[in-house]
């Protein structure tokens, strides 16, 4: 075992000729809130969608809990506890807020299609589903159709549905990306809940909450990695700061 929940060594991706990630080795140690930092265009995203193989590297090795993963499918990585939340829609719009969660949480269970069927079956999956609703406060909502709910609400309700998969490691891309200030903080405070007990990747702009969040932070530019360390490292590093006030 390596100790780190995800790795990356030498990750590269070109599009085309253009180097979008460029020879990145990423080291995301159990049980912390790790964050993706840099300008736009620097390649977080893309380090997302090779993690969850959404894209093929061009070369490079990824590791989860040290098992390589470079030639797995997206759905494999999925069961094998690396979950995505926010950027893809993972939200049933006509559905209620109760039947999504139920939808996620029928995913991850085993027991036996008569159990579900049974009456005793469907009180078990709503008493789950209302607590993953109450986790990130939209218990007062769980008739209502998703499709019904504001933005921000709407993007919690996508937290709660990768809540209800129980993943060993959630990445999350910009999720606090549209909010308005009362949402960003609920959001923050949720998702410091939810990481007790497991790992976290994040993309996210907003530095303060970065600050606040994370326990260690990557800062990408051009693909790839300027600087590693917590919070204070980085932001005291003077190349980050030329980055940033560069950008
Ligand atoms: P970030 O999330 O840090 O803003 P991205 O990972 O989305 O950056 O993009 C990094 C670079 O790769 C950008 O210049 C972007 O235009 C390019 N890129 C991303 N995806 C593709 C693609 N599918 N085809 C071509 N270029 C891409
Ligand atoms: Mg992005």
């Amino acid at each position: 075992m390596t100790g780190y929940v995800i790795e990356t060594r030498n990750l590269t991706k070109s599009f085309k000729g253009f180097t979008a990630v460029d020879d990145v080795s990423l080291q995301v140690a159990e049980g912390t809130i790790h964050a993706l930092i840099g300008p736009n265009g620097a390649g977080k995203s893309t380090m997302f969608n090779l993690i969850t193989k959404f894209l093929q590297p061009s070369s490079g090795t990824i590791l989860l809990n040290g098992e390589n993963i470079t030639k797995r499918k997206p759905a494999e990585i999925a069961r094998m506890g690396a979950v995505r939340s926010f950027q893809i829609s993972s939200v049933f719009p006509h559905l209620t807020l109760l039947e999504n969660i139920r939808v996620a949480l029928q995913r991850k269970m085993h027991n036996s299609y008569h159990f579900w069927k049974s009456e005793k079956g469907l009180d078990v999956l709503n008493d789950e589903a209302r607590s993953i609703l109450a986790t990130v406060g939209l218990d007062d909502a769980e008739r209502n159709l998703a499709t019904e709910l504001p933005y921000g609400r709407k993007r919690l309700l996508e937290l709660a549905t990768t809540l209800a998969l129980e993943p060993q490691v959630m990445l999350l891309d910009e999720p606090m990306a549209g909010m308005g200030t009362g949402d960003v903080q609920r959001v923050a405070d949720i998702i410091r809940r939810v990481a007790e007990g497991r790992t976290v990747l994040m993309v996210e702009h907003n530095l303060s909450v970065v600050a606040d969040l994370s326990d260690t932070i990557t800062v990408l530019q051009r693909g790839a990695v300027l600087a590693e360390g917590t919070y204070d490292e980085v932001s005291r590093n003077p190349e980050v700061i030329s980055a940033y006030m560069g950008a």
